[in-house]
């Protein structure tokens, strides 16, 4: 990555960006996202993280105190409980330092049922994983695409990929904390088919799979802005085929559904833009991506796209040009 703008997200909202903060999409589901950046560059990142990202200009930490309580905030506007908080990011949650204390504030939140996280698993140690359990994490989703340590290198773009503490902290996981582990291989065809039943294999064998599915094989899809392998193409037919076989030969669940995590709709916290909305903003600070600034009004974040020029702490008017799931973006 070319120089970055590290930026501490502090005052200033913490809904509207895709990098950081809380993201509702109307269901019991938060996603919380304390910081955006990653150690490994996977050759299929739909984000375009890590150190060799073409595109990413900023890396943003969020203010722990500041996000515990726009969680808050947005679980009890649900008027639900049975929430599931869950940290993913557009990086590695095990980057942000304050990981054991943001799980121990989720699961402390009254409105909280679950909390689980995504993480590649290259971060994690037997200590951290009892602070955590410790923290109250239910669940730990980690990304594992080979077991042969080359190929797992070079799906992971990164040399220093040690996939031998990946394999120990998975089977640490499942065999010595209460948390629960769900292996998530991308099946990038033409390159990690034959890992896939392996990596079925490794799931049950380990222990993945107390409370919810022991996997969850994803396909690679390709993002607009995300790194791009070199793959033969795969209809969702075929997938679904492939899985409903090994379903039958592993005897384990894989074709999932929401159900089977106990996600279900619910009132999603007000969205405040509608497209093509013409909207005063002021510019706060550098975009995640290159060109991009961040923006600020009706207590919202907003990603306003061809930005360079416009200086921070300016007020512009822009007009709104994608407004899904409560993310914003402007032009
Ligand atoms: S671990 Fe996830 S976020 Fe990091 S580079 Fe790989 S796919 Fe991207």
């Amino acid at each position: 990555m070319a120089r970055c703008n590290n930026i501490l997200i502090r005052d200033i909202p913490l809904f509207g960006c895709i990098a950081f903060g809380i993201i509702d999409r109307g269901t019991n589901v938060l996603q919380v996202r304390p910081i955006s950046e990653c150690p490994l560059s996977c050759v299929f990142c739909s984000t375009d993280a890590g150190p060799h990202s073409k595109r990413i200009a900023s890396a943003y930490m969020v203010d722990l105190e500041q996000l515990l309580c726009a969680f808050e905030w947005a679980a009890s506007y649900k008027e639900i409980d049975g929430i599931e908080a869950h940290i993913d990011t557009v990086g590695e949650p095990a980057m942000y330092p304050r990981l054991v204390e943001l799980v121990e504030g989720l699961s402390e939140n009254s409105h909280v049922r679950t909390v689980s996280m995504q993480t590649n698993g290259t971060l994690l140690n037997a200590k951290l994983i009892d602070k955590l359990e410790a923290a109250g994490l239910s669940r730990i989703n980690m990304s594992i695409e080979s077991l042969d340590p080359d190929l797992a290198k070079r799906i992971a773009g990164t040399d220093s990929y040690n996939l031998g503490k990946v394999i120990e902290n998975a089977e640490y996981i499942a065999q010595n904390t209460e948390i629960d582990l769900l292996i998530a291989p991308v099946w990038l065809t033409g390159i990690n088919d034959e890992e896939i039943p392996k990596l079925i294999e490794f799931a049950l064998r380990t222990g993945a799979g107390k409370r919810w599915p022991a996997l969850g094989i994803q396909k690679f899809l390709p993002h607009k802005y995300g790194r791009k392998p070199d793959i033969r193409p795969m209809s969702w037919e075929i997938f679904y085929s492939r899985l409903r076989e090994w379903e039958g030969i592993y005897r384990t669940k894989l074709v999932l559904t929401p159900e089977d995590f106990g996600s279900f709709e619910c009132r999603a916290i007000p969205r405040v833009f509608k497209r093509y909305e013409k909207v005063k903003v002021k510019i706060v600070g550098h975009g995640w991506m290159r060109g991009e600034k961040l923006a600020v009004a009706r207590g919202r974040v907003i990603t306003v796209v061809n930005a360079d020029s416009i200086p921070i702490g300016r007020e512009v008017y822009v007009r709104m040009e994608r407004v899904v799931d409560g993310i914003y973006i402007a032009r």
